[in-house]
């Protein structure tokens, strides 16, 4: 069988605080429909791992590109082929949960809109909050309303950072069956979790991180 899509290509990722060094010369590639896990302790460097690999830390060594383009560069492409949902996200406090959705599926050109914002609200289950505004949700519904946003519309890479935070027992199933969806429908994924039965139904390899050196 041809071997997938190379997606994602991390190599020799440095990364320092004065002389400590969270992360010493990662290498990282990940084909479509394969799943990375991040573990370690807290403290190991998986947020700072994620932030480098979605263009948002840029003070690092190394090589980091996603598919063939390094997310270093402003290109536009890395902005279609991304979606990532770490720490939390800023929404527009004006906009409600449903403009919010509305809004990311047609900056993305999605052909269908109107459908794919309603399939995705009936998925995370907001749809009797669809009118609110994202600060009158409770913590768990806006974790909900973030991995919306990613899942709204198509990517080639998936940054997803404890996506089971604050999420109850039937949302982290939920989350697990439709990563490995999205896994079986070619997406890439990295996701740094502490969550083992998450790990174990999505991920196909674990990159296990050590303790910073200084
Ligand atoms: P957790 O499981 O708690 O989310 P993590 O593996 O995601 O942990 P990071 O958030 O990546 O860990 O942090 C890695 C290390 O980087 C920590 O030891 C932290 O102290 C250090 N660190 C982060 N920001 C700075 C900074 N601005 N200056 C110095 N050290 C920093
Ligand atoms: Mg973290």
């Amino acid at each position: 069988m041809a071997k997938r899509e190379l997606v994602l290509e991390v190599k020799k990722l440095t990364k320092r605080y004065g002389s400590t060094t969270i992360i010493d010369n990662l290498n990282l590639s990940v084909r479509a429909g394969e799943a990375v896990a991040l573990t370690g302790r807290n403290g190991a460097g998986k947020s700072t791992v994620l932030r480098c690999l979605i263009g948002a830390d840029r003070a690092n060594e190394g090589t980091i590109e996603l598919d063939g383009v390094a997310v270093s560069e402003t290109d536009p492409q890395i902005r279609r082929n991304l979606a990532a949902v770490i720490d939390d996200l800023d929404f527009f406090p004006d906009l409600s949960v449903v403009e919010h959705l509305d809004l990311l599926a047609r900056a993305h050109g999605v052909a269908d809109p109107d459908e794919v914002v309603d399939a995705v609200l009936h998925e995370v289950q907001l749809v009797p909050q669809s009118g609110q505004l994202p600060g009158t949700l409770s913590s768990g519904q806006r974790r909900r309303l973030a991995l919306a946003t990613a899942f709204v519309r198509p990517a080639k890479l998936l940054v997803l950072d404890e996506p089971e935070q604050r999420l109850d027992t039937e949302g982290v199933e939920w989350l697990a069956q439709r990563l490995r969806a999205d896994r079986a429908a070619g997406t890439a994924i990295v996701m740094a979790t502490h969550d083992e039965m998450l790990s174990r139904q999505v991920a196909t390899r674990t990159v296990e991180l050590g303790e910073p050196r200084g």
